[in-house]
């Protein structure tokens, strides 16, 4: 680094800077949802629009254009670097700095109103702050004209180089093979999953998945675990990465999984190039692949035979009184069973995929004007019966049940969801995935090699292609779902 351009480095200081108050805002939001006294809400969403601004502010002042024009790179790292920041600058500086903040304030207001709201099945009290999020998203979509679909500019952003045509016509695709499966699967008699639904207490559940993480090579001196409503991962510095759970003493399912899932995010995270610390090239490059992380560890990993023949012993050790009884078979048949069902982080492999194409197509539509937000409950409950064949008793669990919408904007925050399953079965095939005697090594070996380290550096795209060899495709995550649930309902 001695020999850094002088307006590089200069540069880099700068973004280390604005990266210091976006951590500083991570933390402040990872306090508002683990910690926080209710009475510490409005200020907190005042502080959180405060350091918003100012990270907007200093990211698009004239001073970086300048600095990013007159950069020279010596290597591809630093090429990466002004490749990205670029992007992200092109990108901020449509944004103007009071629209920022405004959103930012409206995210944290409408956030603490869902966290009463959904409790209360109070659709009507969120309604109007929903309203407002829908119009302020479509104004971030219009600050980014030339667009083919209003909701491209939001896709992008979370998955670059995505669009709505694109996805919906991979969507469509899957859904056509997932539809038959599950018609299948459902026709025969729900598995029993009683085992899980039995008394655990809070603290030796946390214990074992934290036992479980840190053979996955989640590094607890970079990291910690807290409880929350509803569980996330963030990062402060690549040193600082939390996760968090909650847990249900009636549902053994429940912390477990959710800490696998948000394991996986952090191993991402952790994995990435400490040169890259404080710079736009720290972070997962798309929602996306980031989900494809945490799918891979709670999923292909986590709900494996092979991963179960390891730790069924311990868990059965650590809930004796419960789980001796309980043989393998049974409790593999339990954590993998497939039901048509109400809760998106509830759901199964198979259906999972059908939760979060309906709120894609709700996002669309309420971007297009063509459904209105008052109308979405009802909308809602029409589509879960046509889709999943049941309708929720309230808009609790209908409506109410994501904190996206409410915490952040319409539009780009559901595909990934479905996109991560996708890319993660097209990742693990071409992994080294054999983790026999709960050896992870191999596997997270080369998923730091071929994804974790790059952070940013290139596109989902792009390490698709060099990791696979190939664009994405949805056929290994079909294959990978037919062999399974061929076996476990000899299809
Ligand atoms: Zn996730």
């Amino acid at each position: 680094m001695v020999n850094m351009h002088p307006q590089l480095q200069e540069l880099k200081k700068l973004l280390h800077e604005i990266d210091d108050l976006g951590s500083a805002g991570s933390l402040l939001s990872w306090d508002q949802t683990t910690y926080m006294p209710p009475g510490g809400a409005a200020a907190r969403g005042r502080q959180l629009a405060t350091l918003t601004k100012l990270a907007h502010e200093k990211f698009t002042a004239p001073v970086i254009g300048k600095l990013l024009a007159a950069a020279r790179a010596e290597n591809e790292d630093e090429d990466a670097l002004l490749r990205v920041t670029r992007r992200d600058y092109e990108r901020a500086i449509k944004i103007p700095v009071a629209f920022a903040a405004q959103l930012s304030e409206h995210q944290s207001q409408t956030y603490e109103l869902w966290t009463k709201a959904r409790p209360a099945n109070d659709f009507a009290s969120v309604r109007p702050a929903l309203e407002k999020t829908l119009d302020l998203s479509r104004q971030l979509a219009d600050f980014f004209p030339g667009y083919n679909h209003i909701a491209d500019p939001l896709i992008d952003a979370a998955d670059y180089g995505m669009k709505a045509a694109t996805i919906r016509q991979v969507f469509g695709e899957l859904r056509a093979q997932l539809v038959p499966i599950v018609k299948a699967i459902t026709a025969q008699p729900v598995a029993d999953e009683s085992c899980l639904r039995q008394h655990f207490p809070e603290a030796a559940q946390l214990a074992f998945g934290q036992l479980v993480i840190r053979q996955f090579g989640f590094d607890f001196q970079r990291g910690r675990q807290d409880k929350t409503h509803h569980p996330f991962m963030t990062k402060f510095s690549l040193g600082d990465v939390r996760i968090t759970t909650r847990v249900k003493e009636n549902d053994l399912g429940e912390a477990l999984f959710s800490t696998l899932h948000e394991a996986g995010h952090a191993l991402y995270e952790q994995g990435i190039d400490p040169g890259y610390e404080g710079t736009p090239l720290a972070g997962g490059t798309s929602a996306g692949v980031h989900e494809s992380q945490s799918r891979t560890w709670e999923n292909l990993v986590g709900r494996s035979r092979a991963f179960w023949e390891f730790f069924y012993p311990q868990l059965q050790a650590t809930f004796p009184t419960q789980l001796k009884p309980v043989p393998l078979a049974t409790f593999y048949r339990a954590i993998n069973k497939v039901e048509r069902s109400l809760i998106r982080t509830d759901a199964d492999e198979v259906t999972y995929n059908l939760h979060v194409m309906l709120r894609f197509d709700f996002e669309l539509q309420l971007l297009e004007g063509k459904l209105a937000v008052k109308d979405l409950p009802d909308a809602w409950h029409a589509r879960y019966e046509s889709d999943l064949g049941l309708r929720a008793p309230d808009d609790r669990d209908g409506v109410l049940q994501d904190v996206h919408w409410y915490g952040g904007i319409i539009g780009g925050v559901f595909q990934g969801y479905t996109l991560g399953n996708i890319l993660s079965a097209q990742f693990f095939e071409a992994a080294p995935h054999d983790i026999a005697g709960g050896n992870f090594k191999a596997l997270h070996d080369w998923l730091r090699e071929n994804i974790y380290r790059h952070g940013r550096k290139f596109t989902a795209d792009e390490l698709l292609q060099r990791a696979t060899g190939q664009p994405m495709t949805i056929e290994p995550y079909v294959r990978y779902l037919r062999k399974k649930y061929g076996e476990l309902y000899r299809l």
